[in-house]
C-alpha cells in the first residue's frame, strides 16, 4: 500500500449505469451532479473508452444503437474515493462524434449543434475530454475543435487513444508532438488504451482532479450568459 501511488490508480469501487438520452438540452439531467464529456471523431474509440473506464464491456454499446448516435447519452457513475469508502456521483456524457462524412449535411449540422450547446452551455460540465487516435495526425476538424475549447476556456483534456498500437517510442514521440500542440486551458494528455486497459487510471485521476476535488468552476455560468462564441 505504502508504494501505491493513489492518485494515478483505477477505482477500487466503480458503478455506472445508462441514464437516458437527450434530443435537446430540455432533457438533459436536472439534478446538478458535476459532467465530464467524451468527444472525438467517429472511430477514435469513444465508445470503448467509455467501457473501459466504466469497467463494463457494455455500457456504451447504447450509445452505438441505431437512432441514438446522434443523442447526447448520459451514464452515471459512483466511483470510490481514494483512501475513503465515500462514492462520488457524476455523469459520464457521451457526446455525439463529429466527422461523419456520409451523413448528410444538415443531419451533422444538427447533432453538432446539440454537441456545441452542450460544450457552451452545460453549467454541470467540468471537463471535456477529447480523444483522438494516437496513429493519427490531427486533422483540419480536431484543430477546430481545439481552438474551440481554449477559446472558450472550456476545461479539456486530450486522451490519446490505441497506444497499444504503436511502439513504446513511437508512441512518446506521438504524445510529445500533442502535448506541444494543446492549448492553455488543457488539463494535459493522458495516453490511453481502450482495449488493452492502459492508461485507465491516470485518466480517472484527471477526472477526479479536475471535476470532482476541485470546487465548481464559477465561470461556468458567465460562460453560459455570454452565447455563442464564448466572449465578451
Ligand atoms: P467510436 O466510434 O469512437 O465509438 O469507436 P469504437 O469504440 O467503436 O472503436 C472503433 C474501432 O477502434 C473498433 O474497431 C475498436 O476495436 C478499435 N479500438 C478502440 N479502442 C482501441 C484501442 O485502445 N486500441 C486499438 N488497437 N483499437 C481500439
Amino acid at each position: 500500500m505504502k508504494h501505491e501511488t493513489p492518485s494515478r490508480v483505477f477505482p477500487r469501487r466503480l458503478e455506472a449505469r445508462f441514464a437516458g438520452s437527450a434530443a435537446s438540452p430540455a432533457q438533459f439531467p436536472q439534478d446538478g451532479l458535476p459532467e465530464v464529456a467524451f468527444l472525438g471523431r467517429s472511430n477514435v474509440g469513444k465508445s470503448s473508452l467509455l467501457n473501459a473506464l466504466a469497467a463494463t464491456r457494455r455500457l456504451a454499446h447504447v450509445s452505438q444503437t441505431p437512432g441514438r448516435t446522434r443523442l447526447v447519452n448520459f451514464f452515471r457513475a459512483s466511483v470510490e474515493r481514494p483512501g475513503s469508502r465515500k462514492l462520488d456521483e457524476l455523469y459520464l456524457v457521451d457526446l455525439p462524434g463529429y466527422g461523419y462524412a456520409k451523413a448528410p449535411r444538415e443531419v451533422r449540422e444538427s447533432f453538432e449543434e446539440l454537441a456545441l450547446s452542450y460544450l457552451l452551455e452545460r453549467e454541470a460540465l467540468r471537463l471535456a475530454v477529447f480523444i483522438v487516435d494516437v496513429r493519427h495526425e490531427p486533422s483540419e476538424r480536431d484543430h477546430q475543435l481545439r481552438e474551440f475549447l481554449d477559446g472558450n476556456e472550456l476545461p479539456w483534456a486530450l486522451a490519446a487513444n490505441k497506444v497499444d498500437a504503436l511502439s513504446k517510442n513511437e508512441a512518446r514521440t506521438r504524445v510529445r508532438a500533442l502535448e506541444a500542440g494543446i492549448g492553455l486551458t488543457s488539463a494535459g494528455v493522458v495516453p490511453v488504451s481502450a482495449e488493452k486497459g492502459l492508461g485507465l487510471g491516470e485518466l480517472w485521476s484527471l477526472i477526479r482532479a479536475v471535476a470532482l476535488d476541485s470546487p465548481a468552476a464559477p465561470e461556468r455560468q458567465a460562460l453560459a450568459i455570454r452565447g455563442d462564441d464564448g466572449r465578451n
